[in-house]
């Protein structure tokens, strides 16, 4: 079997009394979707901190692509999309303006970076509001946005915490359907948490 490019072991996180996670282990495979349900408070979004290197667990072991984030976190990061629950784009810039922001700390520029996020506008079908203000967009597009930025540097594991978080329930199949757009044409492996049902009903796993 190939090597999983998570893999979450014994993983302990307490937040002084508070027991967040109780030795969890978990692991994804290489493309595949899995779906992280669990309603408020389960840990899910520690276990997406732990396993985008924002801290380390009490006890347990997280390994990214083989590699734990002591040693080897600017390789990890570099093949990692992130999406947090918060909206976490820059409301005055332009869409394209964000793109190019963020492509820019993955050292993308000039002729690949445009290529990215044509072909990460195209995926999402955004291409049209590239030029808008990320402020004038619907909650929707503006999620939309935040996924093609986290695709920009190819990542071959996507964590999505809450990403429809807010949006109503057409533009939630919509970014459903995006994602496993990603996940056929790159092979994408990608965490999704939620605590709603169908969301993740097409997953490989729960
Ligand atoms: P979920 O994402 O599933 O809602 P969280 O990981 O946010 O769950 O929270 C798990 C538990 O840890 C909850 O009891 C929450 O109150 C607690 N918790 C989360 N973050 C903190 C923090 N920074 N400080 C203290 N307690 C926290």
């Amino acid at each position: 079997m190939a090597e999983p490019v998570l893999q979450l072991t014994d993983v302990v996180k307490n937040y002084g009394k508070t027991q967040a996670l109780k030795g969890i282990s978990l692991s994804v495979a290489p493309g595949e979707i899995v779906g992280l349900l669990g309603p408020n408070g389960a840990g899910k979004s520690t276990l997406f901190q732990l396993a985008g290197g924002l801290f380390a667990p009490d006890a347990g072991t997280v390994k990214v692509f083989g590699m734990n984030f002591r040693e080897s976190a600017s390789q990890i990061l570099s093949r990692l999309g992130v999406m947090f629950q918060a909206r976490a784009i820059d409301l005055d810039m332009t869409v394209e303006g964000n793109l190019k922001f963020h492509g820019a700390l993955f050292g993308l520029h000039g002729r690949q970076l445009r290529e990215r996020i044509e072909a990460a506008a195209t995926l999402l079908e955004i291409t049209d509001l590239l030029k808008r203000p990320v402020r004038t967009l619907s909650g929707g597009n503006q999620r939309r946005a935040e996924v093609a930025r986290a695709l920009l540097n190819n990542p071959d594991l996507l964590l999505m915490d809450e990403p429809s978080t807010g949006l109503d329930p057409t533009t939630r199949r919509m970014l459903v359907k995006h994602v496993q757009q990603v996940r056929e044409q790159h092979n994408t492996s990608i965490l999704w948490a939620t605590h709603i049902v169908e969301e993740v009903a097409d997953a490989d796993r729960i």
